[in-house]
Parts: C-alpha cells; structure tokens; sequence
C-alpha cells in the first residue's frame, strides 16, 4: 500500500500547515485558557474548505478524499486540539452521515449549507445513561398519524453542540422486536422543544465547546429522517468508523506538537553541565516517541486509504483510533516529564497538549471499545 502523499494532497498539507502555524497557533494557548469558542477560527476553516472536505464540491464541498482529510486534521490539531475536533466533527459525524444517506433535499438544504460553514452540524448519539452501550438509548421518536415523528430525550456531551444550528438524532423507533431499533433525525436547533444546557466545563480541549441537549416532544417531519427508518444505527456505526480516522488524526497533531516542543526544549535545556538531549536517558524517550508517532501515523493513513477505495474499514479504524489515542497520551506524558518543573507549569503549551491528548482516548469509542470492536472483527472468522 503507496502512503505517499500525492501533489495534490502535500499541497493541501502544506495549506493546513501554513494556515495552522499563521493563525491558529498564535491563538491555541489564549483559546485554552479562555476557553473561548474560535468564531472567527471556524470563518477561516469555512473559508479554506475544511468544513466539508469531503463533500463534493456541487454541494460546495471540498471534494477531496480520506487522505487529505487526515492531513489537514494533524495540523490543525497539532496548533489547536480543540479547533480540530471542531472541525472533525462537522465532517465526519455530520457532512459524511448526510452524505452517505441523506435524501437529495437534505443534502441541498443542509449538507451544502454544512460544508460551506453556513451552518454547524453535531451528532447526538451519547445518553446520560447510556454511553459505550449506545444501544440502550432511552430517547425515543413515536411516529404520528401524519407520518412526522415526535422525539423525546436527552443527548450529553455534544461537541458543537451549543453553537450549532443542527443536531443529528438517534432514537429508539422500535421496541417490539427482539432487537431494538433506532431511526436517526436531522433536527434543526430551534425546533420547538429542543433546549440546551450552558457548555460542560472540562479537563482540556476547553475551545471546542460541548453541552446536553434536551428535545421533548420535538415534532421531526418525515422528510428529515437521514436513511431508512429503524435503521438508524447503522447511520450511527458508520459514521464512527469514519469518525475514528479523524480522532487518530487529531490525537498525532497533538502528539507531533508535544514531540517537537520537547525535542527543542531538550537541545536547549541544560543539565549537569551539557544539554538534556545528550542524555541517553531522554534520547531514548524521544526515540520512543518518534516511533510511536511514525506508527500511529502509518494506521491512521492505512484506514484513510481504505476509505477511500471505498472497503470496509471498521477494523482499521478502530486500530488507529486505538494506537493513536493512547500513543497521544504516552508521548505528552513523555513531553512533559522532559520539561521537567517547567512542563507542569502552563507558561510552555506541554501541559495542554498532556491534557488534551486525554479525551482522545475517551470520545467516539473508548480504547476498551475499540478493543472489542478489533476482537469482534477477528474472532468472528474463528
Ligand atoms: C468532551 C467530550 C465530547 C464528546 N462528544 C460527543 C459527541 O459529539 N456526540 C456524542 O454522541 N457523544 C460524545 N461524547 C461521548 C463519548 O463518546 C462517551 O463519553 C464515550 O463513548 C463513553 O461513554 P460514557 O462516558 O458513558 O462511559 P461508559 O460507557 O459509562 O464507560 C465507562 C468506562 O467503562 C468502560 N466500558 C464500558 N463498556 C465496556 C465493555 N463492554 N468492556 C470494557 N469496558 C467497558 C469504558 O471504556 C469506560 O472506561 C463526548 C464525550 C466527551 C467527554
């Protein structure tokens, strides 16, 4: 398999970069304390495209592909985690699902006006009560005699959600079964009875806001069910499988940035009389780091290629999510521990990639959950 970027895509990751470094970095480290939403950060991503990257550009899309969209995504989220999953969002669990099975009308009223950046998109498919086990939802969408539905429940921590202007929804539209069936609704945030809460608070990537939202009784015309009614959860599934390319994109950003600050800090930081990095003992973290990013890097390409053939990526994208998120984690731990004194403290941005690369672990699948998302793939060939 060719991982080697083609023109095309290096000049697009050269845009990203240009763009992360000129006027997303200058801003990462206010944005994080603030934890201001990025107005006019969002404008610019609209502006350049990366709103809708895969969106054909009929729709006025970016039409480009898998690959590109991870490279885009590691830069922007090496300047700013929270910027990239504000955009990751909007493009793999909203552009993609309505791309993929959203009818021509909501692809021409939404889908279009999404990847412009007109307006933003979120996904609501997390429960207070139901999270890795989303299958056990509780909101429910009750079919009415003219064929509109009604919606009730509640969906937690929605990135995008307090800014957004529309939410898709996962409901339970079926019980009578043996298996329970969901049907997922494209629902507009001033829809009578949609309410949401003030934005949570949180241990890091504090720019990309996220909030509960609350629908009760929301009156959903049948013309804005995405898919096939009580098919809903495959909507959900394979938007997540895209989803996860994403997030392992945003956890190498985040990763690259921490590895390429504590490799600076190490040339020029002194100790017992010569520079950090002639220390066997911080080479060899920085040796691990770089592999890990390498590798991390190679999965998360991998899935994106499949993507792009159009194969089935379930197992690929789970295995990148996997590696990349936890690697994250280990190598802003490793960045930090090189800072020292000075990486704990919030002068130098070490201690907001460590706290970042966390959620990445957590956020469409658990690391436990791609664990039985990659066993469930193997073993069923057992
Ligand atoms: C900042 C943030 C943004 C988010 N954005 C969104 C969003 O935009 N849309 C959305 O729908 N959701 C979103 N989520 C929700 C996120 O996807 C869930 O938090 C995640 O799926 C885990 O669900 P949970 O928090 O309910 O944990 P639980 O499901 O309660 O899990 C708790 C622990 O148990 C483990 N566990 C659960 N089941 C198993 C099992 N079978 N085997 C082994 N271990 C298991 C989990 O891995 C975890 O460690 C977001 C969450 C956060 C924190």
């Amino acid at each position: 398999m060719d991982f080697d970027p083609t023109e095309d895509q290096k000049f697009l990751q050269q845009t990203a970069r240009d763009f992360a470094v000129r006027e997303i970095l200058p801003k990462a480290a206010e944005l994080d304390k603030s934890a201001r939403w990025p107005t006019e950060i969002v404008q610019r991503l609209s502006e350049l495209g990366f709103m809708g990257m895969a969106v054909p550009s009929d729709y006025g899309g970016a039409g480009l592909d898998a690959v590109s969209y991870v490279l885009a995504i590691e830069e922007v989220s090496a300047a700013c985690a929270s910027t990239g999953v504000i955009m990751s969002v909007n493009n793999s669990l909203f552009c993609d699902p309505l791309l993929k099975f959203g009818s021509p009308e909501q692809k021409q009223n939404v889908l279009g006006p999404a990847a412009r950046g007109e307006v933003l998109g979120c996904f609501g498919l997390t429960e207070p009560m139901s999270g890795s086990d989303a299958q056990t939802m509780a909101t429910v969408g009750q079919l009415q005699p003219d064929g509109s539905w009604l919606v009730t429940g509640s969906k937690n921590f929605i990135t995008n959600g307090p800014a957004a202007d529309y939410i898709l929804i996962f409901a339970v539209t079926d019980r009578s079964g043996p298996k329970v069936k969901h049907t997922c609704f494209l629902v507009p945030v001033d829809a009578p009875g949609f309410t949401r809460s003030p934005k949570d608070e949180k241990l890091g990537i504090h720019a990309a806001h996220s909030c509960t939202v609350y629908l009760e009784n929301v009156r959903v015309p049948a013309s804005m069910v995405v898919g096939r009614v009580d098919d809903g959860f495959k909507v959900a599934m394979a938007s997540l499988d895209g989803g996860r390319i994403g997030i392992a994109a945003q956890a190498l950003g985040i990763a690259r940035a921490a590895y390429d600050k504590a490799v600076a800090y190490a040339k020029e930081r002194k100790a017992f009389g010569k520079p950090l990095a002639e220390l066997q003992a911080i080479q060899f973290m920085i040796s691990d780091m770089l592999v890990d990013i390498e590798a991390a890097r190679l999965l998360t390409l991998h899935a994106a290629v499949l993507k792009d053939e159009g194969v089935r990526h379930t197992l690929e994208s789970a295995e990148a999510k996997l590696f990349a998120s936890e690697m994250a984690t280990r190598v802003a731990h490793k960045a930090l521990q090189i800072f020292g004194g000075y990486g704990y403290i919030n002068e130098y941005d070490v201690e907001r990639h460590y706290r970042d690369a966390r959620i990445t672990e957590i956020y469409e699948g658990t690391s436990e959950i791609q664990r039985l998302v990659i066993a469930s793939m193997m073993l069923k060939e057992v």
